[in-house]
């Protein structure tokens, strides 16, 4: 396997081979990120999670992900809370850590932070963001998740015309999802952006050299027109340094709006976290009901992902296939009180939970 003990630092080191095989191989651990199996291929493994930027998803996935697979976590999750606020070095602590550990995950909100924790060790370090630079794992649960949407809609991906929209220069999401979608065929890409806050340039012209048509607007009414995915981001104010561009209420990204200008195949999705406060502009929570709505499937998709990148990463992949067995502890049918019917646990494995796992 190619990304076996390979540190997981930008989207750009993925070939469209590595994706296929990545994402296959989610699609057999998914039960066991489901709760509907249990893989004790990784006991006596141990993930180092180290945080020193905010984050629920990205944290909590790569550790439910690891538990899942049978390894133990040991984690930090502010850098206040490590020796870096006593004047250690990144470069010390990657290879303190690492010391401890047999992979470590890394945010950090200085972007080249990932590279001097990897130049350290030799143990695999996987990006969980690096300031505005790159997020490469959530790009990889973004292209699962559409390319099962687009499988569950019957159309290719390659082809669609994709909608990115919100703060594209700030967002490490977007950033890392392009260069993943410019390895895929025929692409029309939306660039949905205020003037300031526009995908960097070299990203742009990335997709076009590539073959992809690439167009950009400051005007969601206009960007969003028949749109087969939506890809909605928040504004990164934690990014701007003092700068306040604006950013007006046609950014909110509402049904009245998705109702105007998409259809009824559209996918919409967000990395989150959405701003969900009052009068916030942010993918807007009277979508929550629509299907259209992928985010929790993001979500979901992300434990799955996430476990087949350990096991890849750490050299186990077919044995964590052949580990699987079944789990007897309570599971609902729905996670959430709202999905709608194709969220529920056993419609995403197909013939259900007994028949994904030998
Ligand atoms: N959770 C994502 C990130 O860490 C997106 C966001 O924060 O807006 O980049």
């Amino acid at each position: 396997m190619p990304l076996l003990g390979r540190h997981i630092l930008s989207s750009e080191q993925f070939e469209r081979g590595d994706l296929d095989q990545l994402f296959a191989l989610a699609d057999r651990l998914r039960p066991a990120a489901r709760g509907l199996a249990s893989c004790r291929v990784l006991e006596g493994a141990v993930l180092a999670s180290l945080f020193f930027e905010p984050s629920t998803r990205t944290r909590l996935s790569f550790e439910s992900a690891f538990a899942k697979l049978g390894g133990s976590v040991i984690s930090t999750s502010s850098g206040d809370a490590t020796s870096v606020s006593k004047g250690e070095s990144l470069a010390d602590t990657s290879r303190v850590v690492s010391g401890y550990s047999d992979v470590l995950v890394v945010r950090h909100p200085a972007e080249p932070a990932l590279r001097e924790f990897a130049g350290a060790t030799r143990v695999p370090v996987i990006n969980g963001g690096n300031g505005a630079g790159e997020h490469p794992t959530q790009a990889l649960l973004d292209l699962y998740t559409l390319e099962r949407e687009c499988a569950r809609l019957g159309t290719p991906l390659d082809g669609r015309r994709i909608a990115l929209v919100g703060d594209l220069r700030h967002g490490r999401t977007v950033h890392s999802l392009v260069r993943l979608l410019s390895l895929y065929r025929d692409l029309t890409l939306v660039c949905v952006s205020p003037a300031a806050l526009r995908m960097p340039a070299d990203l742009l012209a990335l997709c076009a050299a590539r073959g992809h048509r690439v167009e950009e607007t400051d005007r969601p009414d206009t960007g969003l027109r028949n749109a087969d995915v939506v890809y909605a981001t928040r504004l990164q104010r934690e990014r701007l340094g003092g700068e306040s561009p604006e950013y007006g209420e046609e950014f909110r990204i509402t049904g009245a709006l998705v109702d105007a200008c998409c259809h009824e195949g559209t996918v919409l999705m967000h990395p989150l976290p959405r701003d969900t406060r009052p009068g916030a502009i942010d993918l807007d929570p009277d979508l929550d009901a629509d299907p259209r709505l992928a985010v929790f499937r993001q979500t979901d998709g992300g434990v799955a992902v996430r476990m087949a990148l350990f096991a890849s990463v750490l050299g186990v992949a077919e044995e964590a296939v052949a580990a699987l067995r079944p789990a007897g502890w309570y599971r609902p049918e729905q996670i959430g009180v709202q999905d709608a019917p194709f969220h529920r646990v056993r419609d995403l494995d197909g013939a259900g939970p007994e028949a994904a796992v030998r």
